[in-house]
């Protein structure tokens, strides 16, 4: 079943034409990793399906309705990290989601513990480095209720062996969860590495260039690259 489909989506600022009739869909359950040159639109397209950017035509389906315009209904993760400079990094984690109860703020420290933060929870965030505040901001997603997830360059700035295991717990999660998720990456052995197919951008103005279904196995590339000797 269609989770997300983009249709014929086109966005200018002024005269610089950014996206170009702009199709495709994201299936219910389905990891899709979208590519393309620097300034080719991908953060763009991501306000647009958020909602934070009006496009110039075209619509944005979530589960057959649509959410052009509006927020709320999918979890982003902008590229650079937007943390409350006056909150905590636990606060900044449960607040952004209105968590409240116990449970969650067990599973919120469990998260900050996960990711290589847990002498952090009670510093605030200018006193992380770059891909601390990256991680703080992909937990917000991770513990997100909503079923489809954005993320836009969420690793960029982790070093290799932090960035493996973050992509083991993002499979690992998306495996337990079966969320639907849309992953910008720059690096293409990152997208056959984590996704079920990969899409293709033009440089701008930006449509699908190509796209295709990732020949391999799962479980046979987590064998082979997510193996706790790998990361060992
Ligand atoms: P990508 O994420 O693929 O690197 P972006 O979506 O960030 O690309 O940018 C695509 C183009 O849109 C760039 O030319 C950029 O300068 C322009 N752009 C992005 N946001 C704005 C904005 N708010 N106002 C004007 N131009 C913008
Ligand atoms: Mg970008």
């Amino acid at each position: 079943m269609t989770h997300l489909e983009i249709q014929n989506i086109s966005k200018s600022f002024g005269e610089n034409e950014v996206l170009d009739q702009l199709n495709f869909s994201v299936h219910q359950g389905e990891f899709v990793s979208l590519l393309g040159p620097s300034g080719s639109g991908k953060s763009t397209l991501f306000g647009i399906i958020g909602g934070m950017i009006l496009p110039n035509s075209g619509d944005v389906i979530l589960n057959g309705e649509s959410i052009k315009g509006k927020r709320g209904s999918i979890s982003y993760t902008p590229q650079t990290p937007s943390l409350l400079p006056w909150r905590t990094i636990l606060n900044n984690v449960l607040l952004g989601q209105e968590l409240t109860g116990k449970k969650d703020r067990e599973k919120a420290l469990q998260m900050i513990d996960r990711a290589g933060l847990k002498s952090y929870e009670n510093s605030y965030p200018h006193e992380l480095s770059g891909g601390m505040k990256q991680r703080v901001s992909f937990i917000r997603s991770v513990l997100s209720p909503q079923s489809l997830i954005l993320l836009d360059e969420p690793f960029s700035a982790l070093d290799e062996f932090t960035r493996t295991d973050m992509q083991k717990w993002l499979l690992d999660m998306w495996e337990q969860t079966k969320r639907s998720i849309l992953f910008v990456t720059h690096n293409i052995e990152e997208a056959v590495f984590l996704s079920d197919r990969v899409i293709i951008l033009s440089p701008r103005p930006a449509s699908v260039l190509k796209e295709f279904q990732v020949p391999f196995e799962r479980p046979r590339r987590e064998e082979l690259l997510l193996s706790d000797e790998f990361l060992q």
